[in-house]
């Protein structure tokens, strides 16, 4: 868990604490007509976090239930809470951009768009070399139909890291080897937890995945695959520069409006930062074209 994400639920327990106190106090008072708790004071309890736990407790303990203002009040205002935490945590995929399904002009890459991000096919003289492999394997099952594409001829998948939505569709590609940086291995395995429920699943065997590492290139075909480290997003994130032109960046990085940003969901921001620091030195002076999986391509020259 994330230190904002530790301290948003230490926030709410206390308040929620606080209002079941106050709740339980007024009533107290009600019965024996001492001092009350303003009505103000107990809707703005409920209006900073509490909500939840005070309508919970005054519907345990009937007290205020024939008030209007606190049974359809605190109600309306949970509503509001879970639309304002929905924008909080839906928004970064509003400014999502990914690549549209087609040949990318002036290459031998076709994009394939799946939801909100891209995968992406380099040819190859045996098949298809794949970068990243999506969500949703029924999607891109479709799209690359549509294509003239056989999923089975994809015969390597290069992940860029392992979150659900670029290592999802893996049983689509039942003729492709899977290639990962080492360093991710305990996210799969679990030894390192991604989010609060553990680490991240894929669907085949961890032992028929192929570990590469930083600095190492495959060739495939003569074509050359140069192993970047990448690390930040998640603890083993590669980017894979293809015969010196094509860079897969997965999620190093946004990309808006010419600027490169951390990535939603990033593990260690710090890292990201010294990431995106060394991929932009790689880029300039070069005629490098980078594919991201959620924000298009780009190459120098579109960055500010
Ligand atoms: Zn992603």
């Amino acid at each position: 868990m994330t230190n904002i994400a530790i301290i948003v639920v230490v926030y709410l327990i206390i308040i929620s604490i606080t209002a079941i106190i106050l709740t339980v106090r007024d009533k107290k008072a009600a019965q024996s007509k001492s001092r009350r708790i303003s009505e103000k004071s107990l809707l703005f309890v409920s209006a900073i976090g509490g909500s939840a736990a005070m309508l919970a407790t005054m519907r345990a303990i009937r007290h205020k239930t024939q008030h209007k203002r606190f049974m359809i009040g605190i109600p309306a205002i949970i509503i509001l809470q879970i639309a304002i935490a929905v924008i909080i945590f839906i928004h970064p995929f509003f400014l999502m951009n990914p690549t549209e399904t087609g040949s990318i002009p002036e290459t031998n890459v076709f994009a394939v768009k799946d939801g909100m991000n891209s995968v992406y096919l380099v040819e190859s003289e045996s098949g298809y070399i794949l970068f990243d492999a999506g969500t949703n394997a029924k999607n891109i099952e479709s799209v690359l139909s549509e294509n003239d594409i056989n999923a089975d001829d994809v015969r390597q998948i290069f992940l860029t890291h392992s979150d659900s939505d670029h290592a999802g569709a893996l049983s689509l590609f039942p003729n492709a080897e899977i290639y990962i940086n080492e360093d991710e291995i305990p996210l799969i395995d679990g030894t390192v937890k991604r989010n609060l429920f553990g680490g991240n699943n894929i669907s085949v065997d961890i032992d028929d995945i192929i570990r590469v590492h930083d600095g190492q290139t495959l060739s495939i075909d003569g074509i050359e695959i140069l192993c970047i480290a990448a690390p930040g997003h998640t603890i083993g994130s590669m980017s894979y520069l293809v015969g010196g032109r094509y860079l897969f960046t997965g999620d190093a990085f946004t990309y808006r409006n010419g600027k490169l940003g951390i990535h939603p969901f990033t593990m260690d921001k710090p890292q990201s930062r010294e990431t995106i620091e060394m991929l932009i030195g790689i880029v300039q002076n070069s005629e490098i074209i980078v594919f991201t999986s959620h924000y298009g391509y780009f190459t120098r020259e579109d960055l500010r």
